[in-house]
């Protein structure tokens, strides 16, 4: 035998039965997206290198280290694996005017890839669930996009305080952050012998960073680092005050957390973060802000966005941690067929079934047939399904087939017409 291939490290098969608790989650968030008007957006997971390094800024962890970039063996293109979805976003946004006739809401949910160390909630391809709201100015959708991850976590079973907490921050605008940056680097500079070689390279290039740090030898001189909150001119502070005032009214508590800074430069205004405790340095289950600037940056129209990023893989971390668990997945009927010249005749029955709503799990043969009786039966409580339709030489003789309750001792088993399957196909659905 050969050797087998193995996947690629840090990139994962999503198999049975976590990939029903997937299709569950998705479910969820499809819902929850289509109730308050945001549609799906699908974008290529390669795009030209130039996007990221343009739109998420050079000095970046991502930019820096963690993108999957190649050259097109066939002409040559720089390339690279999608590590976010916002700016492909906002590429095909603006390739395609979208925004011609008045703002967008728009979500997608895909993979994302990051060559990073490998580790419980960090992985070299996972997967986002991503909102965006591009064309809108105010404080009002940014409170709607965090609320939106509120309800999120309400429908999956997680509680708010336990589980998740909110943190929330405002970066300003460009100008203000000039101002800051420039007392950053003076801070820095006077305390150099407490930075790190990150830090070091970084103080010039982009100091706001630095705060972001994870080095806890670096904590005190973050600690006193200037805060950019008292840069803030009137306009930002308002947006600010709107986005809390909203937030208050509607009883979301949170944490305004001035060190917050998320990993993109493209950022302006409100950031946040929703982060929990209870997954260790994986803390940050999604993450997001306003990004008036980025549109323009990427040669588009200026116009203001702003939304969030979600880790898929840490929120099922986090929902196993707090013990939810996805609803189970039962078929209604398990189809137990006699012998082989029935099949015709059961799978007839079994599409109408199907097309009135039933899910009906048909047994299928083996190399050596259908097998006994007994061994379909085993076959169908291994189902979990409420009911077995069998279907045996004499019911189908009689035109029928025996439904017979697998879960349910006090039900009787009955015959029921095979022609008139539309009929009672309901009775099965609602055991
Ligand atoms: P971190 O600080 O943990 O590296 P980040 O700031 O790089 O996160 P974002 O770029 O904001 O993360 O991405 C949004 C969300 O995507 C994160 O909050 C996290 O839940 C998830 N995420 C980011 N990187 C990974 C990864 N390598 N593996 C799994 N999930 C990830
Ligand atoms: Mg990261």
């Amino acid at each position: 035998m050969s050797e087998t291939i193995k996947a690629v490290k840090g990139m994962n098969d999503i198999l049975p039965p976590e990939s029903a608790t997937w299709d569950w989650l998705e479910g969820c968030v499809r819902s929850l997206m289509t109730r308050h008007g945001y549609v799906g957006v699908r974008t290529p997971i390669v795009e030209p290198t130039a996007l990221f390094v343009r739109g998420l800024g050079e000095v970046t962890d991502i930019v820096e280290k963690e993108m999957y970039s190649f050259e097109d063996s066939m002409n040559g293109d720089r390339l690279t694996l999608r590590p976010e979805n916002t700016a492909g976003v906002v590429r095909a946004v603006t390739e395609h005017s979208l925004l011609r006739d008045g703002g967008k809401r728009l979500y997608y949910i895909g993979p994302m890839f990051r060559h990073e160390r490998p580790q419980k909630g960090r992985y070299r391809q996972f997967h986002q669930v991503g909102a965006e709201a591009l064309g809108y100015a105010g404080p009002d959708v940014d409170a709607e996009l965090i609320l939106m991850c509120r309800m999120l976590w309400r429908e999956l079973g997680l509680v708010d305080g336990r589980d998740v907490r909110l943190e929330l921050n405002s970066l300003g605008q460009p100008d203000e952050r000039r101002a800051h940056r420039e007392a950053l680097i003076e801070h820095f500079e006077s305390h150099a012998e407490l930075l790190d070689e990150d830090a070091r390279r970084r103080l010039h290039t982009n100091p706001l960073r630095i705060l972001d740090t994870k080095n806890p030898a670096m904590q005190a001189v973050v600690e006193g680092a200037p805060q950019l909150m008292s840069f803030l001119g009137t306009e930002s502070l308002a947006h600010f005050d709107a986005v809390r005032a909203a937030l208050d009214a509607v009883g979301q508590p949170y944490r305004v957390n001035p060190r917050l800074v998320r990993g993109m430069d493209y950022y302006n205004l409100t950031v946040f973060e929703w982060v929990t405790e209870r997954l260790g340095s994986q803390g940050t289950v999604c993450g997001g802000g306003r990004y008036d600037t980025l549109i323009e940056q990427l040669g588009g129209k200026p116009a203001p966005a702003v939304g969030w990023g979600l880790g898929i893989e840490r929120l099922l971390l986090l929902l196993q941690e707090a013990g939810v668990a996805a609803p189970a997945v039962r078929p209604n009927a398990y189809a137990v067929v006699t012998s082989a010249a029935l099949v015709p005749v059961a799978l007839r029955t079994i599409d109408t079934l199907r097309t009135a709503g039933v899910s009906v799990l048909m047994h299928a043969a083996g190399r050596d047939g259908l097998g006994s009786m007994k061994s379909q039966f085993k076959r169908a409580d291994a189902s979990a399904a409420d009911y077995a339709l069998i279907f045996g030489d004499d019911e189908v003789a009689r035109g029928e087939v025996s439904v017979k309750p697998l879960r349910n001792a006090d039900e009787p088993q009955q015959a029921y017409a095979l022609a008139d399957a539309s009929d009672w196909a309901a009775r099965l659905r609602n055991a």
